[in-house]
């Protein structure tokens, strides 16, 4: 069994309550990317993932924070603003690590992208993009019977085995597949839930494979309260309360 996590955005009090919650038995964590942006905690969120050795795909606010070239213009002005707070804050050794991660992983049965399997920064956020991607993955991957998705920061499975994502849902993915599961975001939910949420998967590399959805709670007021003392946009905080 693994675990998988995505979009942490530097909020480390998500990303430690989630950690908390990773049950034993679980052989590794794989982190979808997004590690920093938004919050605080970039350094310390970055260490963790880094010192611990999870298998990590970078996003776009890891390379738009990393990569100088980035044109902040592709960025609404309060993620521009959070990218260049984060470039200042992080360190070099931390830049160094998330500049040279992959942009894609596979393992025996499952990918790992960050926003889609066409285009790491593509949102799959309706039914149109995820049965393009679906149609693409049986295509390239036909091997592959689970593709991991983040950067929407909504919980998502496509298409749905049984029912919609809710706390502790178990996905008998039962069908041969292939399956688009977004774990949600450890550190800015966007589908109206104010707590955490990551993905356990049993044997993803054979049929029947099943996804179990963790919902966590965490101390959201102290991480609010460090975005607005880092003298960041108020609403990167407001919006931790709202799940928005
Ligand atoms: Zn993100």
């Amino acid at each position: 069994m693994y675990a998988v996590i995505s979009d942490i955005h530097g909020n480390l009090e998500a990303l430690e309550a989630v950690l908390r919650d990773v049950p034993d038995g679980v052989e590794r964590v794989y982190c979808l990317g997004d590690v920093i942006g938004y919050g605080a905690n970039p350094n310390e969120c970055c260490d963790i993932v880094r010192e611990s050795e999870m298998p990590l795909i970078t996003g776009n606010h890891d390379l738009a924070v990393t990569d100088l070239s980035t044109d902040l213009a592709w960025f609404n002005p309060v993620a521009a603003t959070a990218v260049e707070w984060t470039r200042e804050q992080l360190s070099e050794e931390n830049a160094a690590f998330l500049l040279s991660r992959p942009r894609m992983m596979q393992t025996n049965g499952a990918l790992f992208v960050h926003g889609s399997i066409r285009d790491p920064d593509e949102y799959i956020i309706n039914t149109s993009a995820a049965r393009d991607n679906l149609a693409l993955l049986k295509s390239e991957y036909p091997n592959v019977t689970v593709c991991f998705f983040g950067h929407t920061h909504v919980k998502t499975v496509a298409p749905s085995p049984n029912g919609p994502v809710t706390e502790d849902h178990t996905l008998d993915l039962s069908e041969d597949g292939p399956y688009l599961v977004n774990p949600g975001s450890v550190g800015q939910p966007r589908d109206g839930d104010t707590f955490a949420s990551y993905v356990l998967a049993e044997h993803p590399e054979e049929s029947g494979a099943r996804i179990l959805y963790r919902f966590v709670e965490y101390d959201v007021e102290q991480a609010q309260a460090k975005i607005r003392k880092a003298g960041l946009p108020g609403m990167l905080a407001d919006r931790l309360a709202l799940g928005r």
